[in-house]
């Protein structure tokens, strides 16, 4: 093994489930470098609601230390011999995903974020063991298929979030013809729902933004929201029967007694509900009735990440037409205080940590 291979990173590790949010400079090693693969100095990381349920052990148990983030952007410092996208000196990026197949009917499809054998950007397992570690860390190593150069007119601190909360909106706005003369919804304006107003409307789609009361409405008109609607006031839904195309469900948890029904009346024929939140294990969506989506003979689905096709089209939008998310920006170690705002709702509409464990060239 050569010494670049015994190389370590760094990274804001958790050590003890009960003290979740405290994360320590701790040493690991990154998978064995291949001839495949892409090493990056991160320069940027944004906090995701995965990082926060992987945290708390609300998708079971963890890998200790655990370094997580997976909205991951940097600067490319070595290149195995087969990759040809990048090289170093390149800035670049990885999403929440680190490993595929990439032989499967899914893989070839480019529908790789699909893959059975998929492997996570962190708290995963590489098939020789090497346990996979995050982006609040100083590097990462990833096989090409699963990093995306960065366009010069996307700053790094923008980008970082697409990577993950962009890409899950944008994928199946793109899979379901998001485009002028059709009506998208989005369901809840939280880190997911401020990109669907984003993309759809960079999209040339006609956006509705569906919040829990007003406090949010201003930002959503910001955004590019043509409509707001409270759905705490009652019969919000009456008018806007048949009307929609495809609603992306950002909600994490639907709060007891809250209904979705409401919302497949407001599809148009085989319009789309698609919930893109993943909420903890325990929490499943609310219950529907068969007449709820043969009156229209609308579809309820689900969406994953993106693939890499999706993630190049992305950030080619948001280069074409200037598509910036709403971030605040923290020192990587306020890695904890980022996760506890984002617990607590806080976040206004995505924490980006900057790097601060190592300087980066
Ligand atoms: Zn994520
Ligand atoms: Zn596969």
């Amino acid at each position: 093994m050569s010494a670049q291979n015994e190389l370590e990173f760094k990274g804001y590790a958790m050590t003890d489930p009960s003290a979740w949010s405290t994360l320590s400079v701790t040493s690991f090693q990154p998978k064995t470098f291949g001839p495949d693969d892409v090493e990056i100095a991160i320069t940027h990381c944004g906090v995701c609601g995965s990082d926060l349920h992987t945290l708390t052990g609300g998708w079971g148990q963890s890998h200790l230390p655990l370094v997580v983030g997976h909205e991951i952007v940097g600067k490319v410092t070595r290149v195995g011999a087969n990759v040809k996208s990048l090289k170093a000196g390149d800035r670049a990026g990885v999403g929440a995903q680190v490993g595929s197949c990439l032989e499967c009917r899914a893989c070839n499809d480019n529908y790789e974020n699909y893959c059975p054998k998929m492997i996570h950007t962190y708290n995963h397992e590489y098939a020789d063991g090497v346990i996979t570690q995050g982006g609040y860390a100083t590097g990462i190593r990833v096989h090409e298929r699963f990093v995306f150069p960065i366009p010069d007119a996307v700053e790094s601190r923008h980008a970082a979030s697409m990577l993950c909360a962009g890409v899950t909106v944008y994928s199946p706005l793109k899979e379901y013809g998001a485009g002028p003369g059709k009506k998208v919804g989005v369901i809840g304006i939280g880190g997911l729902g401020h990109y669907a107003i984003l993309f759809a409307k960079a999209m040339g789609a006609e956006v509705y933004a569906f919040t829990r009361g007003t406090a949010k409405a201003e930002d959503a008109k910001k955004m590019g929201a043509d409509h707001c609607i409270d759905t705490t006031v009652d019969g919000y839904w009456k008018g806007l029967g048949m009307t929609f195309d495809i609603l992306i469900s950002t909600v994490d948890k639907f709060p007891a007694g809250v209904s979705i029904r409401e919302f497949l009346g407001m599809l148009y024929v085989h319009g789309k509900f698609i919930s893109v939140g993943l909420p903890d294990v325990d929490q499943p969506l609310p219950a529907i009735h068969p007449f709820d989506v043969m009156n229209n003979g609308s579809l309820v689905g689900g969406s994953h990440i993106g693939s890499k096709e999706d993630m190049l089209e992305m950030l080619a939008l948001a280069a074409e037409k200037g598509v910036k998310p709403w971030i605040q920006e923290l020192p990587m170690k306020d890695a904890g205080k980022a996760l506890e705002g984002v617990q607590a709702g806080k976040v206004r509409y995505r924490y980006v940590l900057q790097q601060d464990i190592a300087p980066v060239a």
